[in-house]
């Protein structure tokens, strides 16, 4: 991996792609703080379609100012990143997804940068870590961690408002979290949304300057949705998106479903048009503990696939590869309105 330490804003390309394609691979940055004995760890781009921490940590670099605490970042996916065409990959072509490659074996190539990473984070003893992605489909900001307690919500609030508590378990860097070095996950919106550049921007001043960034402020209202689930596909079903059903498909998703992201939808919200070959059998619903629950959010009526209870969704891609190799969205059955006051 390179290392790039106390980088000069002249020694970067001007831009955050010109950047990366001078890289061309995984790179490590540090740079030094007003208090040295401090250190926070970020860790952005681990998907190569997810610009925007890149994009606000690429325009911190270039204004050479120091940080509050020293900052340890990680920039891994930059070959997916910079593959023809730029931030169109979300892994690079025929390897695993990066972050499901932070625990054992870490024997290909992306498990062996997690282990990298990991190594250098246990080295450098960062007292919290955060990693700054995007959603394929259009989203409102939201965190995303894995345990529920007010240091992991601190560190979600310097960013967004919503934050979603899952006990799923896939190898993400966020389920390395201690009590020594909190880690969280940062969704800043879709890659494509107008806002999400700016919301990675104005939570990363916060976290390079703010004296204390794990003491959520008094009175903070986040709204916390638990224990979601993942509607998964058949890796070789037949997926497609349109405003009705496509002949030959095994699920035909509507095109705008991602507009639903983070709405509550009623019971009967049609999610797609199933195909005749497999019906429902294509599908995969567990919950953390692996027992099928497909039955108890989908239901099906005719070839329709729709929600069996009132749901909030999330993470809605409208992207075929992605939703057949990781998810289309995920659900939850809660949905709670709470102020933390610790
Ligand atoms: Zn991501």
């Amino acid at each position: 991996m390179k290392k790039l330490i106390n980088p000069t804003p002249d020694e970067l390309l001007d831009s955050a792609e010109a950047f990366i394609k001078e890289m061309a691979d995984a790179v490590m940055i540090f740079v030094e703080g007003q208090q040295a004995d401090r250190t926070r760890g970020i860790v952005t781009l681990l998907h190569g379609n997810e610009p925007s921490g890149l994009r606000a940590f690429h325009r911190w670099l270039k204004s050479g100012e120091k940080p509050i605490c020293n900052i340890l970042c990680f920039i891994p996916a930059i070959p997916a990143a910079i593959e023809e065409q730029m931030f169109r990959h979300r892994v690079f072509p025929g390897q695993r997804d990066m972050n499901r490659c932070f625990f054992p074996p870490f024997s290909d190539e992306p498990g062996k940068i997690a282990e990298e990473i990991l190594d250098i984070f246990s080295d450098y003893q960062p007292e919290c870590i955060i990693d700054i992605h995007n959603t394929s489909g259009h989203s409102p900001d939201f965190g995303v961690v894995v345990y529920e307690n007010a240091v992991h919500e601190a560190l979600v609030s310097l960013f967004c408002d919503r934050l979603v508590i899952t006990d799923l378990r896939l190898g993400a860097l966020m389920e390395t979290t201690s009590r020594r070095c909190p880690v969280v996950t940062i969704e800043c919106g879709g890659a494509q949304d107008d806002g999400s550049d700016g919301v990675a921007w104005k939570g990363l001043q916060k976290y390079l300057y703010q004296e204390q960034v794990m003491e959520l402020e008094h009175g903070h209202h986040m709204d916390l949705y638990r224990h979601p689930i993942r509607l998964e596909l058949d890796q070789e079903s037949v997926v497609a998106y349109a405003d009705s059903y496509v002949l030959g498909t095994d699920l035909t998703v509507p095109s705008e479903l991602d507009k639903c992201n983070f709405g509550t939808v009623e019971r009967g919200q049609l999610i797609g048009w199933l195909g005749g070959r497999q019906g429902a059998d294509c599908l995969r619903v567990h919950d953390a503990h692996g027992c099928d629950v497909r039955d108890k959010y989908f239901e099906v009526k005719g070839n329709q696939l729709l929600t069996a209870q009132r749901l909030k969704l999330f993470m809605i891609t409208t992207r075929p590869d992605i939703a057949l190799s990781d998810c289309l969205l995920y659900a939850a059955a809660e949905t709670e309105h709470e102020v933390l006051d610790t």
